[in-house]
């Protein structure tokens, strides 16, 4: 069924096209975006096409969801993916966006037995199989340089998802190994760890010593939003995540910011 999923999606690709003001305006709004070249702004355009073909983007809790959203969310998912297939988000449709917090509910069962009911506000959730839940309030605040963003972060849990329950190690690509992918994720976790038990500071968000699979998920986040930080801080992780997500988003933040500083320069110039 391969040569017929790849016509359809070449015939969507030709028959759908983006706002360009919107489309604009979202490479704009995000510094991981505006970075991005000719070239892989035409990819990403393409992944979000067929990213809201595929998915289905429901406004939840009064939230009329415009375009505008629609597409920030979508490019948002889509540059993990810029250089892999879509099929990274197979096998799930729904994404629920409520306008800010919600309340999940939910049980577990403890290690005595005991069942706890609990009810905690959530910015984000993925559902193994099932949707992906945002918070607009969150997702638009995304991309202002301090590397939280909780739309990288569900989709970096949807794709750790595909082998199964979340555990920080996605299925990787063959030309990976999966000692050194565990190796540089367990040194880096219990690191983290040991670090925030001493009180101190660290480089990136303290929820990523919650579990690995959070592990993972907080650093893809900074690896998009904060790529020089973790190329500096935990260059074995920023190595791995580079393979991974076949990107270097740390090359191209500097080329960007170089850029930036010569037009400047210029500008000071005349
Ligand atoms: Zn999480």
């Amino acid at each position: 069924m391969g040569w017929f999923r790849d016509w359809r999606r070449r015939r969507i690709l030709g028959q759908v096209r983006l706002d360009a003001s919107l489309w604009q305006q979202t490479l704009n709004r995000y510094d991981f975006l505006r970075a991005l070249s000719q070239q892989e702004r035409v990819r990403l355009r393409d992944r979000v096409v067929l990213f809201l073909h595929e998915k289905a983007m429901h406004g939840a809790g009064g939230l009329p969801l415009r375009d505008d959203m629609r597409i920030a969310i979508a490019a948002q998912a889509c540059i993990l993916i810029l250089n892999l297939d879509i099929d990274f988000y197979r096998g799930w449709v729904d994404i629920i966006v409520y306008p800010d917090e919600f309340v999940a509910e939910y049980e577990f069962t403890d290690d005595d037995g005991v069942v706890h009911a609990v009810k905690e506000p959530m910015t984000g959730e993925a559902w193994l199989g099932g949707p992906l839940i945002l918070s607009w309030a969150d997702a638009d605040g995304a991309g202002q340089g301090t590397g939280y963003n909780v739309v990288i972060h569900e989709f970096a849990h949807k794709i750790d998802m595909l082998n199964g329950d979340a555990n920080g190690f996605p299925p990787l690509h063959a030309d990976m190994n999966r000692n050194e992918w565990a190796q540089a994720f367990t040194v880096a976790y219990e690191k983290l760890c040991a670090s925030l038990a001493r009180g101190e500071e660290t480089p990136i968000d303290a929820y990523a010593s919650e579990d690995p699979s959070e592990f993972f998920a907080v650093m893809s986040e900074a690896f998009f939003e904060l790529p020089a930080v973790v190329h500096d801080q935990y260059p074995d992780i920023y190595g791995q995540l580079s393979r991974f997500y076949r990107q270097d988003p740390a090359a191209r933040l500097g080329r960007a910011l170089d850029a930036d500083a010569s037009a400047t320069a210029r500008v000071r110039e005349d």
